[in-house]
């Protein structure tokens, strides 16, 4: 299994195009010791033939002409990606979909409760129904391991992971939809190898621990180092925890969370542009390094 990083940063990337927070500035002025970073998203394939995303940044097109792998064959139209796995209906995690509306035909794996949102009530998704034949929906259940199917040899299974559906959708369908369903993370699975990708971690769910425990390599919600980070940049907003994402650093944070495994590889990924860890000289980035993890950067690779 190959796996690539095609984005890394959280919503709005680095530097993030309203934001005005040290990082950020400092990335303008090319001061900063770190690199600009696209939104998350994640590419995987198991011959590296067939590729499917995991989820589908807003800077999906972007990331798509970055990556040499994903190119169409010359003289032909088509694409090397065959599918989409959704962890959520977050406008981070679905908006590239829409970048994919040229008339090609895919899969997409999804909750139910994820699927309805982007069939029933967004209409803009129909556009992907264009494509002969139209774009193909397949529901994801929890804790059962479902073939990728046009990947040749990629299994996926869901992880509920407790979350809110978005704030964008409608009242009335909310009412409708399976709770542990908002937000899951993948276990993706090829030749008796492992990897999880949870870019979110809302709710205090735990079962993605064991998961993380038996994986060969974890990609974790790294969004905010402490609680009060962006509190303390803006001078008032939700907390981190509130905002459904655990900080890196304290009592119940992620370091403290995985601290002891030497198994598995731990990339930190989905990381906000206020997040100290994104300067290379920080304190923060040192502790980060010294508890075994690595910071995701747009254009990684990983052999499993
Ligand atoms: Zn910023």
């Amino acid at each position: 299994m190959r796996v690539k990083v095609l984005g890394s940063a959280a919503g709005g990337g680095i530097p993030q195009w309203n934001c005005g927070c040290p990082n950020c500035v400092r990335v303008r002025q090319k001061s900063h010791q770190g690199t600009s970073r696209t939104q998350a998203q994640l590419a995987v394939t198991a011959d590296g033939e067939s590729w499917f995303l995991l989820n589908a940044s807003p800077d999906l097109r972007q990331q798509i002409l970055a990556t040499p792998e994903l190119d169409p064959a010359a003289g032909k139209r088509g694409s090397p990606i065959v599918g989409v796995v959704l962890t959520s209906a977050d406008v981070d995690a679905v908006v590239g979909l829409l970048h994919m509306r040229e008339f090609h035909p895919f899969q997409i794996y999804s909750t139910s409760g994820v699927r309805r949102i982007l069939t029933e009530t967004n209409s803009m998704f129909r556009v992907l129904e264009r494509s002969k034949p139209p774009v193909e929906w397949r529901d994801l259940p929890s804790g059962k391991e479902t073939p990728l199917e046009l990947s040749s040899g990629l299994a996926c299974s869901a992880i509920a992971l407790e979350g809110e559906y978005p704030d964008y959708v409608d009242a009335s369908l909310r009412k409708t939809l399976p709770k542990d369903q908002a937000v899951i993370g993948l276990v993706v699975t090829c030749g008796g190898k492992k990897m999880l990708f949870a870019p979110g971690l809302p709710g205090k769910s735990s079962a993605w621990k064991a998961q993380a425990a038996s994986s060969d390599l974890v990609f974790l919600d790294s969004t905010f180092w402490s609680d009060d980070e962006l509190v303390a940049i803006r001078g008032s907003g939700k907390t981190a925890r509130e905002m459904g994402h655990p900080p890196l650093f304290g009592g119940g944070g992620l370091i403290d969370e995985l601290r002891l495994d030497t198994r598995p590889r731990k990339v930190a990924i989905h990381v906000n542009n206020t997040n100290p860890i994104l300067d290379e000289e920080s304190a923060e980035r040192r502790e980060m390094q010294k508890a075994g993890w690595e910071i995701a950067r747009d254009g990684m690779e990983f052999v499993l």
